[in-house]
């Protein structure tokens, strides 16, 4: 809770802490359980072989969504869009991300469209009409996972779908076509053939949408159902067979003549819906981070109650350095996760705005990218328990490399840094003279900071050493709101084992010195 506190949130604590004891049940974990267990199944036919294009979830799945729409999490950040000339609430999106932050320890599937439905306010926008039809469902606490007009609905969601068998990052060989009835142009009808390879949580009210306009790739909206109440063209083909994320769906779909309206002027679908993507991007990370920390708190409760060779697991100096090293990367993962949330917070600000457009792709990277190794040596933690599926390590560990690839992989958020570097060198200056503020005297962060100068001099260079430069930044960020904040117990381990010493590829070694029992404890109260 003091990340959301430092960064905003505070005035939703009391809130925050009651729906953390919902998220941190017995139950919550037994329905997550369950819901990834009875995974969803696609009803494509009825029995006369009309098309119905349903997906059937287990009644856990739908007891999560129930407990993330209530809390506000598909959409909180706007609630103020419901008052006409009202302003943002103060911390709004920290206080949405520290809940997300804990329903994903819950069951992280149903984010999916929690995360999304959020996410696509801000295109919604761009086209007002629209967004004024959709925004009083969507603005709705109270979830309804009927198959029906949303008209006649309590609540709404919003799914995307970008992704086509020949091109995901590269969005540009989309192939879908949207053709315009009655001259279309933004706000207006089109009619929409091709397919997407990935579309998620189909059960969506509607979808946003790339597909080739007359005038180049546009974002439309493609609901469920027409206005006169007949269901929209959009035929699902399969549910993707993955790795994990399994209590959620994720479609394989063709547009057979579906309608759909522009957001925006044709040509323009990817500043559209790039808004869309920059708010997955900060839930990819928020989610990695509370994953991680649920795996470590597990393996750190693990070790307090194990005994092996007369002595609590936690008390062997080697697994006492595993555990503080493992905390080391998940307090500074959630640090920058809900620095980046702040930032969101903060739109008018010029320092945030700079501090959101460079290391949103930073964020994303480094924490997601953590995830899967962090998870692997938590689960070492729990000995043979942790790879078995009654516990949730397995699970977690399955679920975090999504969040790596989805809405922007490593080397694509490597070139989204790039590409603000090239285009606002200011917003870097901005963000390293607050690193530099905080931590300019320390030497630990001279290498790192010699390194990301150093590249910027090279430009020839800067794509060959794009990760370098996004881990470099990632570290230094972490490091210097670790230092200003942090005990120094443990900002000083992180410090010295992240930003200087010899190069690392496991975890448990470099801390000599370094107060590893006091990092375990924090992680979870003695
Ligand atoms: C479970 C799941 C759910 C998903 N849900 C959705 C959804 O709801 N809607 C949707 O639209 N999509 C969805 N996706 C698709 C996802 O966003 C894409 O898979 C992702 O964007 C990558 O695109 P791609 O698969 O075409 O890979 P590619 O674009 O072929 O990329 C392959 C690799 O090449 C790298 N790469 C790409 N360009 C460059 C470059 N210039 N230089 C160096 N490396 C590069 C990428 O980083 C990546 O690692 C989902 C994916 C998964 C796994």
């Amino acid at each position: 809770m003091c990340s959301a506190t430092r960064e905003g949130g505070g005035s939703a604590v009391e809130q925050l802490t009651a729906f953390g004891a919902i998220c941190g049940s017995a139950e919550s974990f037994e329905r997550g359980r369950l819901a990834n267990e009875h995974t969803p199944r696609l009803k494509a036919f009825d029995s006369k072989g009309r098309r119905i294009d349903i997906v059937e979830f287990h009644p856990a799945y739908h007891e999560c969504m129930n407990i993330s729409v209530a809390q506000g999490l598909h959409c909180s950040p706007s609630d103020y869009l419901a008052r006409p000339g009202a302003s943002p609430a103060t911390g709004a999106n920290v206080a949405r991300s520290a809940g997300c932050y804990m329903a994903s320890q819950m069951e992280a599937g149903h984010q999916c469209p929690i995360t999304m439905t959020n996410a696509a306010i801000p295109t919604l926008l761009l086209q007002p009409e629209i967004a004024a039809g959709w925004l009083p469902k969507i603005l709705s606490r109270s979830y309804d996972q009927s198959f029906q007009p949303v008209s006649a609905k309590r609540s709404a969601s919003i799914g995307m779908g970008m992704t086509e068998k020949q091109g995901g990052t590269d969005v540009r060989a989309n192939t879908t076509a949207a053709a315009p009835v009655n001259g279309g142009g933004p706000g207006g009808e089109y009619v929409v053939m091709g397919h997407k390879w990935f579309m998620s949580a189909p059960m969506c009210d509607a979808f946003l949408v790339l597909a080739q306009a007359p005038g180049g790739l546009s974002c439309l909206l493609l609901p469920r159902f027409l206005p006169d109440g007949s269901v929209n063209a959009i035929h699902f083909q399969r549910l993707k067979d993955k790795l994990g994320n399994r209590s959620n769906a994720s479609s394989e779909v063709e547009f057979h003549g579906a309608h759909g309206w522009l957001v925006g002027e044709e040509g323009r679908g990817v500043p559209a819906i790039i808004e869309m993507v920059t708010g997955t991007r900060l839930d990819c990370a928020v989610a990695s981070a509370g994953l991680m920390r649920l795996v470590l708190a597990n393996a750190v409760h693990h070790c307090r109650y194990r005994t092996v060779f007369q002595r609590k697991l936690v008390d062997h100096t080697l697994m006492q350095q595993v555990l503080a090293d493992l905390a080391l990367d998940v307090e500074a993962a959630t640090a920058l996760a809900f620095r980046l949330c702040h930032s969101f917070d903060r739109a008018d600000d010029p320092r945030a705005a700079a501090w959101r457009r460079l290391m949103t792709p930073v964020t994303k990277y480094w924490v997601c990218k953590m995830g899967p190794a962090l998870a692997h040596e938590a689960m070492e933690c729990l000995g043979g328990n942790g790879y078995v599926e009654e516990g949730f390590a397995a699970r977690v560990y399955r679920e975090l490399p999504l969040n790596a690839i989805w809405e922007g992989s490593g080397n694509v958020m490597a070139l989204s840094l790039l590409l603000t570097l090239q285009r606002e060198p200011e917003a870097l200056e901005i963000v390293l003279d607050e690193m530099v503020a905080t931590v300019g005297h320390d030497t630990h962060f001279k290498p790192q900071l010699e390194l990301v100068q150093a590249a910027l001099h090279e430009p020839r260079l800067l794509e060959q050493r794009g990760r370098r430069l996004v881990e470099g930044l990632a570290k230094l960020a972490a490091g210097a709101i670790l230092r200003a904040h942090a005990p120094a117990f443990v900002a000083d381990a992180f410090i010295a084992t992240r930003l200087s010493g010899p190069a690392r590829q496991t975890y448990g070694h470099g801390l000599d010195g370094a107060d590893t029992r006091a990092i375990c404890n924090r992680v979870l109260p003695a």
